[in-house]
């Protein structure tokens, strides 16, 4: 059976963009596929970090993958499958300074401070890590994580040249519709969860209440063309709009008759809480439920370190070690 896996960081709540970007496309194949969805908590640690607010967190996203139908996943908590911490040290001496640097995230977020940490300049390395240790023939991700996958393809296929033929080396796939959400105050941004509280009108929240997604809504930025008011899609000129009727489609909902940014606007919200509604019904269930929590996680880990242990031997041996 074939393997997709997704992880998800521990930066923020969970937002729109992440469950139409990704969960929801991991959950509709999930049967089909040996699914595993992890909670990247090491990948929080690489700016400063509180230690308290990172256990909250990932606790809050482990329950909120299971409430958004990922009970069909193997789900697991990346800091307790110890091979990804250790795959990645034997990767970074596959990797160069050069190809790191050329990081997007890197150049943007810290490239000239000296007080970067480290672990943000390799963490690429501990993603084609994670990627590779659980050797899926497909990675599906939106296109803001195109470069990084990029890069684990690059890693797998120069040790499998310099050390024998050990790793998969993985494809990329984007899922079709609801791609890429973008923030509802600057539609030409990507919607993320690690956006902070100040900048937060602009992301939808899984967790968030349907009054907070109406007020969210209707603050949304439209654009005011020429004919301004026009619900149409286009993605130069009316970003905004463009963004709207994508969100409104991918959550089920549907343009015909809304020819007014008001009536585009409560249609959105309807399909938005709508789309929203199980998933925080379920995730309430679930906090009643800890101990169901627990074990599906252990579950998990348990098989992630089993079917992990093979690959981290297999480039040990390969390495010399
Ligand atoms: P961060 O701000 O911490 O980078 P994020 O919201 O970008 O948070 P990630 O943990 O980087 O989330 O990514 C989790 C998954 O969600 C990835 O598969 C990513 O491609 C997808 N994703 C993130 N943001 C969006 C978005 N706005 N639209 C669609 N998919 C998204
Ligand atoms: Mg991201």
């Amino acid at each position: 059976m074939t393997t997709q896996l997704s992880l998800l960081t521990p930066s923020g709540h969970l937002t729109l963009g992440n469950l139409l970007g990704a969960l929801r496309p991991l959950a509709a194949r999930q049967e089909a596929y040996d699914t595993r969805v992890g909670v990247a908590d090491l990948h929080a640690m690489t700016t400063a970090h509180d230690p308290a607010l990172l256990r909250a967190r990932t606790r809050e996203l482990a329950v909120l993958l299971l409430a958004c139908g990922l009970d069909g996943s193997t789900l697991f908590v990346q800091s307790r499958v110890p091979a990804h911490r250790l795959l990645t040290y034997l990767l970074e001496c596959v990797a160069t300074t050069g190809e790191l640097g050329r990081m997007v995230q890197f150049k943007e977020k810290g490239r000239a401070e000296p007080s970067t940490r480290a672990s943000l300049f390799t963490y690429p390395v501990l993603m084609a890590a994670d990627i590779l240790l659980h050797a899926p023939q497909q990675v599906p991700v939106g296109d803001d994580q195109r470069q990084h996958v990029e890069l684990t393809r690059d890693l797998a296929q120069r040790f499998n040249r310099a050390y024998g033929p050990v790793l998969v080396v993985p494809e990329v796939v984007v899922p079709a519709a609801g791609a890429r959400v973008m923030d509802l105050q600057r539609p030409t941004t990507k919607m993320s969860k690690s956006v902070g509280a100040d900048g937060d009108g602009g992301v939808v929240r899984l967790l968030d209440p349907p009054a907070v997604v109406r007020r969210k809504v209707a603050r949304a930025v439209t654009d005011s063309d020429i004919g301004a008011d026009a619900v149409r899609s286009d993605r130069a000129t009316k970003p905004g709009v463009t963004n709207l009727l994508e969100v409104l489609v991918a959550c089920g909902g549907s343009a015909d008759g809304v020819t007014t940014y008001g009536a585009l606007k409560k249609a959105v919200t309807d399909a938005v809480v709508a789309v929203l509604d199980p998933v925080q019904r379920r995730y309430a269930e679930l906090l009643a439920a800890p101990d169901h929590v627990d074990a599906v996680y252990a579950r998990g880990e348990e098989r992630c370190r089993e079917v992990t242990a093979p690959v981290l031997a297999a480039v040990e041996r390969a390495l010399g070690l």
